[in-house]
């Protein structure tokens, strides 16, 4: 193995909705100095563009013409992959109402997941990336040994979302999430569990770290050359 300079690094955040991990992975982001990047707000984004052009969630023939004339790009600004469709940045729409509601089902799709991995892949070229979802460790970036699955009790994420005032199913998203055929939630074999529900972000990314550590990634190299790369 080379110095880590050589590297590009993929760390993956999985687990089900409302978990924390969005919190997590941004700080761990932006303590690391690595791009944070969502891969639910790409699913949502898609979702957000088939809705707008009046296709639904179950006309997956029509998904797949859409998808075929749709220009889907990742773009990096502030430190954060960014997903625009067709020059258009969707990011108001994304947590809609209706926009909740569909995301599951479209995501369930093979073509959907094939395209949102492959811009994943585009995301983490020549880049250091924390990625967060439900099958980066599975199935997007399996060979990363950097694999954290980030979990908390069903009430603990039940009460998170209704704090933050949303109207999302989400005990009806974790079960499509998990039993859907392709790429469902899952913990990859791999993966360090982290329970969420008592422990603050702080400490959650600090496990993190020591983690890292202990996998032999040396942070404060890391830390250093992306400051750098930055400036
Ligand atoms: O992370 P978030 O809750 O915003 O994700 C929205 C939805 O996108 C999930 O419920 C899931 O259906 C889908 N998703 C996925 N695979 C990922 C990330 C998100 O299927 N890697």
């Amino acid at each position: 193995m080379g110095s880590y300079a050589s590297h590009h690094l993929v760390i993956a955040i999985d687990g089900p909705a409302a978990s924390g991990k969005s919190s997590v992975a941004r700080q761990l982001a932006r303590q690391l100095g690595f791009i944070y990047v969502n891969s639910g707000a790409i699913y949502r984004a898609i979702t957000w563009h088939l809705l707008q052009n009046k296709i639904l969630p179950d006309q997956s023939e029509r998904i797949n013409e859409a998808l075929n004339s749709a220009a889907l790009t990742c773009d990096v600004r502030d430190d954060e992959a960014r997903i625009v469709v067709n020059d258009i940045d969707p990011a108001g729409h994304l947590r809609d109402d209706r926009v909740n509601e569909s995301v599951s089902r479209v995501s369930k799709l093979p073509r959907v997941r094939e395209i949102v991995s492959r811009r994943l892949h585009d995301c983490a070229e020549g880049r250091d990336v924390v990625i967060e979802g439900r099958d980066i460790g599975s199935v997007v970036f399996p060979d990363t040994p950097y694999k954290f699955y980030i979990d908390a009790s069903p009430e603990v994420r039940l009460q998170r979302r209704a704090a933050q005032g949303e109207r999302d199913e989400i005990t009806i998203r974790d079960r499509d999430d998990v039993s859907r055929a392709v790429s469902p939630l899952v913990k990859a074999k791999d993966a360090h569990l982290i329970d969420t529900s008592h422990v603050t972000v702080q400490q959650v990314v600090t496990e993190i770290m020591t983690r890292l550590e202990q996998l032999g990634l040396p942070i404060s190299d890391v830390r250093i050359t992306n400051r750098a790369l930055g400036e």
